[in-house]
């Protein structure tokens, strides 16, 4: 089964306008010609607009770093799928682990949002990781089952066949300890049968399940090679073009 790659970046808070639309300029420069895979970046809502304006000729999608399950209404602090379409973005990275860890986001709001992108049009990418702490209870396996089932709860097949899955250990993010190739390969593998659980073998197989977690120019090439790893997560190496740039160009 040929998945195409993405490759995302997750900008976080990080980057003023100016400082997002330059680094956007650059990676437009270099995803240009590339062909055999997607490259995607998520730059903080202050940015969305004038970095989805930036990079409008060339093949980089842009993402929102969360989304609401709401078109429009009371909830301060929020922005609508309505509002990243608004804005430019296609994506949204959903249930990402600072979202779940420092601002207390559970499966069931991460379900909501999920409905509410896909309802509006906005594709998700699910990320979904266990701490160090239930890796070594032992709870890896049930963790992600969870966040998976619970996250993509009422999602018929028809839309599941959009959303990607990012795989993102918490003890690897922003920690320059990444995952060995074949932890990523065991999760990535155990994540595709949670799916083929949920839906048939076939979707399960077309949808693409990335890695995250210090993602860095000397690892991607070997992360790549696995056969379920069907592209990267970047937090901190997306955040300077040389680095990503490098990654982007994976082989
Ligand atoms: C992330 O923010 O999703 C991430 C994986 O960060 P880093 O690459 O810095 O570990």
């Amino acid at each position: 089964m040929k998945r195409t790659p993405l490759i995302a970046g997750n900008w976080k808070m990080h980057l003023t306008i100016q400082e997002a639309v330059a680094l956007a300029k650059e990676i437009a420069k270099s995803s240009q010609g590339l062909e055999d895979r997607k490259v995607m970046i998520a730059p903080a809502a202050t940015s969305l607009n004038a970095v989805a304006k930036a990079v409008r000729e060339s093949p980089v999608i842009v993402a929102g770093q969360n989304v609401a399950w709401k078109q429009q209404g009371a909830y301060t602090g929020e922005i609508s799928p309505l509002m990243l379409k608004d804005a430019g973005a296609d994506m949204a990275i959903i249930g990402h682990s600072e979202r779940r860890h420092i601002f207390g986001e559970d499966n069931a709001m991460i379900n909501q949002r999920m409905v509410g992108a896909l309802t509006y049009g906005i594709t998700p990418i699910l990320c979904v990781g266990e701490t160090l702490d239930e890796r070594d209870d032992g709870l890896t396996w049930e963790v992600l089952k969870a966040q998976i089932r619970e996250g993509m709860e009422t999602i018929a097949s028809e839309q599941a066949e959009k959303i990607v899955i990012a795989y993102e250990p918490v003890w690897a993010i922003g920690t320059g300890k990444t995952a060995s190739k074949e932890q990523a390969q065991e999760a990535h593998l155990f994540i595709r049968g949670v799916l083929e659980g949920i839906y048939e073998k076939k979707l399960a197989e077309q949808m693409r399940i990335l890695y995250g977690g210090s993602v860095k120019p000397d690892n991607v090439d070997d992360l790549m090679k696995m056969p379920d790893v069907d592209g990267a997560l970047v937090g901190g190496a997306a955040l300077q073009s040389d680095s990503f740039d490098r990654i982007i160009h994976f082989s």
